[in-house]
């Protein structure tokens, strides 16, 4: 098998389509961190790391990814065989601590040039296929009532999705209900209204609100407290019907075992970055799933790339009961490669061909990286 020659490592600030808006930060722009391993053959493999808002949501900066993927995760890559990539990862979480976010880009690039090497896509490595097509959530983050309602109304017509996410962590809670509410009324029983919080409220304030989400007929409330308060969210979990969705404070494999134990939420979001990577995001899914607790495939706004990563991974597993929010390439301004992810009929297909089945467009990805040294 071809061994790796070379590695490079690209950070790359995208343009997105429209400012979103988090409790914690506002995206205009999208800092990503690409990988590509390169074997003796010529052919290359890619995995990315997406954060949002620098060091807002996670400690990793993408500045801090770049460096130590640089630093501390090419030298164990170079001249290894990729077909070894469990022992390859293996060796990656005993040599490096944390990192994450990193790890789930070389896992990515390892299955990706793997794929490629024996021509088959990363889901016929990982268990195959049990789903061809996935349903993907919209989030509606404009902030105004209205262009939220006329946004979700374009996307029910061309129907590109059915299930809308309300990030509703900024500002004035009870107002932010009330926006939630009044799209619910507009949209109607026929779509799925989730909401995210991103820790913003504390306890006494999540008692005022749920009531009212819970009532208007709200599914599920992502991260309502701090990723730290995991007795606050069992107290809510046990009182509330309405899904309460540990994101957050479900990070590594250890996290989700705790809150399975705990029964701390109800349901748990799933990231490719935030586990480190595509194989223990399946075991993140299975603790959940052996507690009973509901799946929701999540995003970090990623690329085609990442996206096709995480859609690889979620097609081996049972459908979820939340579907994903797997919409990151509808965000971006341009596309990072030449393919693109189709999204119709609510629902988008699995890429196919060898390796994730991303052509990267590497001219694309120089164009928009940083042109500072750190
Ligand atoms: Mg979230």
């Amino acid at each position: 098998m071809s061994r790796i020659q070379n590695a490079i490592v690209y950070l790359v600030d995208l343009p997105i389509v429209r400012p979103h808006q988090l409790s914690m930060h506002t995206i205009t722009t999208q800092t990503v961190v690409f990988i590509k391993l390169t074997d003796e053959e010529g052919e290359s493999g890619w995995g990315e790391a997406a954060t949002i808002g620098g060091a807002s949501y996670e400690e990793m900066t993408p500045e801090a990814i770049k460096i130590n993927l640089e630093q501390y995760f090419v030298p164990h890559l170079l001249r290894q065989d990729p077909s070894s990539y469990g022992k390859l990862m293996e060796t990656l979480h005993t040599r490096i601590k944390g990192n994450r976010f990193a790890k789930g880009a070389v896992e990515s690039a390892l299955l990706d040039l793997y794929g490629k090497q024996v021509g088959l896509p990363v889901y016929q490595l990982l268990g195959g296929k049990r789903q061809n097509t996935l349903q993907t959530a919209w989030t509606l983050a404009s902030g105004d009532t209205s262009k939220d309602i006329e946004e979700a109304q374009e996307f029910l017509y061309q129907k590109r999705h059915n299930i809308f996410k309300l990030k509703i962590g900024s500002g004035n809670p009870m107002e932010n209900v009330y926006h939630v509410l009044d799209i619910k009324k507009a949209l109607g029983d026929n779509v799925r209204i989730t909401v995210d919080v991103n820790q913003a409220w504390d306890e006494q304030i999540a008692n005022e609100c749920l009531p009212f989400l819970q009532d208007g007929g709200v599914a599920m409330v992502e991260q309502p407290l701090p990723d730290w308060n995991e007795e606050g969210m069992k107290r809510l979990t046990q009182k509330f019907s309405l899904s309460i969705m540990a994101d957050e404070s479900a990070r590594s494999i250890q996290d989700i075992f705790r809150i399975a134990k705990n029964h701390s939420a109800d349901s748990i979001s799933l990231k490719v970055p935030k586990h480190g990577g595509l194989m223990e995001t399946k075991k993140a899914a299975a603790i959940a799933e052996s507690a009973g607790l509901q799946l929701y495939g999540g995003t970090m706004i990623d690329t085609t790339l990442g996206t096709a990563a995480a859609a690889h991974i979620y097609a081996t597993m049972p459908t979820f009961a939340f579907d994903t929010e797997l919409f990151g390439p509808l965000l971006y301004q341009e596309q990072i490669s030449f393919n693109t992810i189709k999204y119709e009929n609510f629902q988008f297909r699995i890429p196919e061909g060898p390796g994730l089945g991303i052509e990267i467009d590497e001219n694309k990805i120089i164009h928009y990286s940083r042109k500072i040294h750190l």
